[in-house]
């Protein structure tokens, strides 16, 4: 079976830009109004060569009750069947609740988890993500999902850990 990456995070960071740019297709929805994304569901991708599963994750109003807790039980699920992780946040907004709380379940993660901080669509926006170190979960790699700015680069640490 091909290595699965799962995209997991809370609505509207951009997952499922990020997961259509991995694909390269639009496939992955796409939506301004968040919680348009089934539980799950997975597509096959590869990169340079290498093929594998990613699964994009999502369902939930943004400010629904319990959206925490099944964002959390999305990442507990990954941390079980995953081979790679990718926590996708908003530089834009910062750490909010939320990713504080995702981050704390992944942090204790024995799978690989990347830290993808989205939304950086210039390169005046780098510093923006420096506070995203306070998850915990290491560098936060730096992307625009929308423009393919550092996705690239993003993949290829994917493929490190995969
Ligand atoms: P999801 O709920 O996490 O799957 O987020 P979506 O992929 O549906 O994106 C939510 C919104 O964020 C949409 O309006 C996207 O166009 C926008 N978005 C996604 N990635 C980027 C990005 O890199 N830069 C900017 N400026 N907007 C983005
Ligand atoms: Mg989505």
């Amino acid at each position: 079976a091909l290595p699965v990456v799962a995209i997991v995070g809370r609505p509207n960071v951009g997952k499922s830009t990020l997961v259509n740019r991995i694909l390269g297709r639009r496939e992955a929805v796409v939506e301004d109004v968040p919680g348009v994304t089934r539980d799950r569901v997975s597509y096959k991708a590869d990169w340079i060569g290498r093929q594998f599963m990613v699964t994009d994750t999502g369902g939930w109003e943004p400010d629904a009750k319990g959206m925490g807790l099944a964002i959390a039980a999305q990442a507990e699920y990954a941390m079980r069947t995953a081979d790679a992780i990718v926590l996708v946040v908003d530089a834009t907004v910062g750490a909010t609740a939320t990713d504080e709380a995702v981050a704390r379940v992944l942090r204790r993660s024995k799978t690989p988890v990347l830290l993808a901080a989205n939304k950086v669509d210039s390169e005046r926006m780098e510093a923006e993500a420096a506070s995203l170190w306070s998850l915990g979960l290491g560098e936060p790699h730096t992307i625009s999902a929308a423009h393919g700015r550092g996705t690239g680069d993003l993949l290829d640490k994917i493929l490190e850990v995969l």
